[in-house]
């Protein structure tokens, strides 16, 4: 017996016409004898206007109280609408089909509000429904607390709700039907010579992902990784069956047979900045800016220390969040005397270019390959951070597309 779960995304249930579509494509998996649950995301567009009318601005505007469980009510009602229709669609084309709300499952989670993480799914009574022949539709982004309350898992978080789902079911694939047909080498609107990934490792797509590759939410990723269940990305727009819509497959890397050096090339525009000129050259420095960061919960990612022209002073260059930003800025203002800096400057138009890829634990040069192309064209390295499959660089947010498409081809990528 096969259990197959099936995660359609905001585009893909974004009216009555392509929730018929999603249905149909459920439809020939049922008629394989699959043993199918279908995660959803509310239509597109509807969970954004939900958050307008309980988030800060809205909810000031309108008089309501800002709070965080009755967030979760109001913003994870757009699944619950997309849950039903499906439902009723595939029961109106005589299939038997019937919703499954976060509660119902349960899907469990923890009480973070607007952020929770599943901590549990029974898979007992889904399991049973599913293995009788009914296909259960599950609202994707909702869960309920231990104590009864519902909780929505954070944006984008339908990929992992139809993950988790996936490993409490052990089913043997969980398909992710989206508006683009796989997991690209790069994004395909700035190097129109991207090419699909027929597979991808768990790490190289988590990487992909935490570096700005919009397709899968990070802890859908994780999730995978960590119980092991396949996951494939495909596009939903094509027919049911089309022998040309296989998508790419998110597995392990042993299962990998084309091993490749680097598998894609991401950019992210979310970071900017931040530059200390003139520091003390002393133990404790370093310690006591990145303490007063952490304490204000302000995320940092590259970190670059230099020395400065004049002896015993160092500058130092770190990114944040563009949202934290200013208030980095202002942190460091507050602790000028204590960390002992002459200046401090922000800049926001940055990018980071990255490339990822797990044959680079085997081979040399691919750092090299990258600083060399960059600088084949003229553009400047201003930090660097890397990991075991990935390298990093920050430059000028204006040549953002060249760098990406100097990469591209560097690594040879279009012949993927
Ligand atoms: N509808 C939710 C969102 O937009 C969850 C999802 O679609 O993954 O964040
Ligand atoms: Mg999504």
């Amino acid at each position: 017996m096969t259990r197959l779960v099936m995660k359609f995304g905001g585009t893909s249930m974004a009216d009555l016409e392509r929730i018929r579509r999603a249905a149909r494509i459920v439809a020939a998996e049922a008629a394989m004898g699959k043993k199918v649950a279908v995660v959803v995301s509310a239509m597109a567009g509807k969970t954004n206007e939900l958050v307008a009318w309980t988030d800060g601005a809205g909810a000031a505007a309108s008089g309501l109280p800002m709070s965080d469980d009755e967030y979760d009510v109001v913003v994870g009602s757009g699944e619950q609408v997309t849950a039903g229709l499906l439902a009723m669609t595939l029961r109106n084309m005589g299939l038997n089909a019937r919703s499954w709300m976060g509660w119902q499952v349960p899907i469990v989670t923890d009480d973070a509000h607007g952020k929770a993480r599943i901590e549990d799914i029974p898979p007992e009574k889904l399991g049973a429904a599913v293995d009788a022949g009914e296909i259960a539709v599950i609202p994707g982004f909702q869960g309920v607390t231990r104590d009864g309350k519902i909780t929505t898992l954070g944006r984008g978080g339908s990929d992992t709700s139809a993950v988790a789902v996936a490993a409490a079911l052990q089913a043997s694939r969980c398909d992710i039907y989206t508006d683009v047909d796989g997991v690209y080498t790069t994004d395909p609107r700035i190097e129109a010579k991207a090419r699909r990934l027929e597979k991808i490792s768990y790490e190289e797509m988590l990487e992909m992902a935490s570096l700005g590759a919009k397709v899968l939410q990070t802890r859908s990723v994780e999730l995978a990784m960590a119980h092991k269940v396949p996951v494939r990305v495909l596009s939903s727009f094509a027919e049911p069956g089309a022998a040309d819509n296989s998508g790419t497959l998110v597995c392990d890397e042993e299962e990998i047979v084309e091993k490749r050096i680097v598998s894609g090339v991401a950019y992210s525009r979310d970071e900017a900045k931040v530059t200390l000129l003139g520091l003390p050259d002393q133990t404790g420095v370093p310690a006591t800016i990145f303490t007063k960061l952490a304490d204000a919960n302000v995320n940092v990612d590259m970190i670059v220390q230099s020395q400065a022209r004049t002896a015993d002073t160092t500058n130092m260059i770190f990114t944040v969040g563009r949202r934290d930003a200013a208030r980095a800025v202002e942190i460091m203002k507050a602790n000028q005397a204590e960390i002992g800096f002459e200046e401090v400057r922000a800049d926001e138009d940055v990018a980071k270019i990255s490339v990822v890829g797990v044959g680079m634990r085997s081979h040399a040069g691919v750092a090299q390959a990258m600083f060399k192309a960059l600088a084949d064209k003229g553009i400047k390295i201003q930090a660097i951070s890397t990991s075991e499959i990935k390298i990093s660089v920050l430059i000028d947010a204006a040549y953002t597309e060249l760098a990406v498409r100097a990469l591209h081809a560097a690594y040879g990528l279009e012949q993927v």
